[in-house]
């Protein structure tokens, strides 16, 4: 397998390759970025924010930041720092990352980004080019983050933008993936090849995707805002984490609407704040989806809490006004009634497959198969981006379907073709099995990447696996997610044994990386919050912790079926 990518493919290297940027760096001054006063949409949100002022609260500094200069106005500084290659003060590491860059020290003297890809998927000349943008710009490497997406890291601040400029030249973005906007939307990774599907997400998720884009008013909420759009497919989407969550349902005849399939409409999912996503009894029908997030995120904006940023996401709207209220004023904005359904109206949704994102599986279009591929929790280097990608083109239809579970789907491979392709991806030192334990672990960045962390995640998810996998034979699928603090990027609330780090005190002055651990969360038709079982638990002790509630777990079971609570 030569790589084969077209010079057209390879034009978004011409940027910076060739010096192109740096010459135009060095023809001096541009402009200074300064604060102009915000009109249009932006007049949006300091209405809502002089609101807050008005009631006497005191804004956050973010909220302060936002209102000193539009991130979206301070390009030019962005620029600049670049030139310089300069680390930027607070105010302006918060505002890059409206541009997708997050600067990340002390863990790394670097940036972060992260891109959007809608739906998880992208094609497999992009894959190839993030490969190349990853080896000359960022760490050789990239990310697979749990809401199907990407992140590249160790980007230098001269390289910031240069990265910026690649990822957009091959039809990507990274633009509102951090700060206070709306997340990369993610939809079910069998999308379209799904025999179980009841809609395809894939055009309402890229519709949402490129309206957030090209709608500036829908950028600087109160706080981040997550949206989800589940098809029905065999892969979980975790749509019920997001606060807005669309899950494609079948309406039966005689209850005031025409049969068919819609969007069941559910909000205010934040797990690491111990909530799902609540059913609000409206359906939507799906081209009518975009509109209806517009409407919702509209009101957030309005009454979104900007003195409080731990109060400030829309669950906390919702448990003020009720969803009756919500709805009546996400209708005002509509100038129409949402569709409210009796919850025996809707069938129950397919039922999910907690291994389907590895191994083959046919897809609905004949001779045709998916293959899910096994990342250490999401880790990709560049070389397996390209093979990947290479592997995509020639083996499948050119797609790769990112998932929430940190890892990858090849799409599109016929019968005939299976085998070859399995065995390329194992030259790239990866597989398309698992054993139960890996198939469910995942890890967020942690303390090798992320301020934030309180232990290194990633490092002892492996450490978990390597240490269980000979000692205990599980026969059912376990998941395992280890995440660095609060904001609980990995979802430990809701898995089977979840780990939030923490640092453990070895003496009055002295402490070390560890976790507090619970047990018995759950996502989709088994949806529950972890309970605290163990607190203060060492990160060279939790492989062997992990071992024990296993083997108790397997001692003390009625059926593999057990929920582990
Ligand atoms: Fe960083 Fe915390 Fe998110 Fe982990 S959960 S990536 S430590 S912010």
């Amino acid at each position: 397998m030569g790589s084969e990518f077209s010079v057209d493919q390879k034009r978004y290297l011409e940027g910076f390759a060739t010096g192109v940027t740096a010459a135009r760096a060095a023809r001096g001054s541009l402009p200074a970025g300064g604060a102009a006063p915000p009109s249009g949409p932006d007049a949006i949100h300091l209405a809502a924010q002089d609101r807050v002022t008005a009631a006497g609260k005191k804004l956050n500094d973010q909220e302060k930041w936002k209102r000193e200069q539009h991130p979206f106005e301070a390009y030019v500084r962005l620029k600049q720092q670049a030139r310089d290659n300069a680390a930027p003060k607070p105010p302006d590491n918060f505002r890059w990352r409206y541009y997708g860059l997050f600067y990340v020290a002390p863990a790394q003297t670097s940036y972060m980004c992260r891109l959007r890809i809608p739906n998880g998927i992208l094609s497999s000349w992009q894959m190839a080019g993030l490969a190349d943008l990853a080896d000359i710009l960022a760490g050789g490497y990239a990310h697979v983050t749990t809401r199907a997406n990407l992140q590249m890291r160790e980007i230098a601040p001269k390289d910031a933008v240069k990265l910026l400029q690649g990822i957009e030249s091959l039809g990507l973005w990274a633009r509102g993936s951090g700060a206070d906007n709306i997340r990369n939307v993610t939809g079910s990774a069998t999308a379209g090849i799904d025999p179980q599907e009841l809609i395809d997400t894939r055009p309402y998720a890229r519709d949402w995707h490129f309206h957030i884009l090209n709608e500036r008013a829908l950028f600087g909420l109160p706080r981040k805002f997550n949206v989800a759009f589940d098809g029905g497919g065999l892969i979980p989407t975790l749509e019920d984490t997001n606060d807005i969550a669309f899950q494609a349902v079948q309406i039966a005849d005689g209850h005031g609407v025409a049969p068919g399939v819609y969007f069941r409409l559910a909000l205010g999912g934040i797990t690491g704040h111990r909530d799902f996503a609540r059913d609000t009894g409206v359906i939507v029908a799906a081209e009518e989806a975009t509109e209806v997030a517009d409407a919702i995120v509209r009101v957030f904006i309005e009454h979104g809490d900007r003195t409080d940023r731990n109060k400030a996401r829309l669950k906390y709207v919702l448990d003020a006004f009720g969803f009756d209220k919500y709805l009546e004023l996400v209708e005002d904005k509509l100038g129409r009634k949402l569709i409210r359904v009796p919850a025996e109206a809707a069938a129950p949704r397919p039922a999910q497959d907690r291994t389907a994102h590895l191994g083959v599986h046919r897809q609905q279009q004949a001779g045709l198969n998916w293959i899910g591929v096994r990342l250490a929790t999401g880790h990709l280097t560049s070389a397996q981006m390209r093979g990947l990608a290479e592997i995509a083109r020639s083996f499948g239809d050119g797609d790769l379907r990112l998932t929430v579970w940190q890892n990858l789907l090849i799409s599109g491979v016929p019968d005939a073709r299976v085998a070859d392709a399995s065995a390329a991806i194992e030259t790239l030192g990866l597989a398309i099995t698992a054993s139960p334990l890996r198939a469910g672990l995942v890890a967020c960045t942690g303390a090798s990447g992320c301020r934030f962390a309180a232990a290194h995640t990633k490092e002892t998810a492996e450490a978990i696996a390597q240490h269980c996998e000979p000692r205990v034979a599980l026969d059912s699928p376990i998941n395992i997610h280890l995440t660095g603090c609060h904001n609980s990027c990995a979802q430990h609330f809701i898995s089977d044994i979840g780990l939030i780090g923490a640092k453990v005190a070895i003496s009055d002055e002295d402490s070390v990386e560890g976790f507090h651990i619970h047990v018995g969360g759950g996502f989709g038709s088994e949806a529950a919050i972890g309970t605290e079982v163990l607190r203060d638990v060492k990160q060279d002790d939790a492989p062997r912790v992990i071992e024990h509630m296993l083997q108790t777990y397997l001692a003390h079971r009625t059926s593999p079926a057990e929920s582990f609570l």
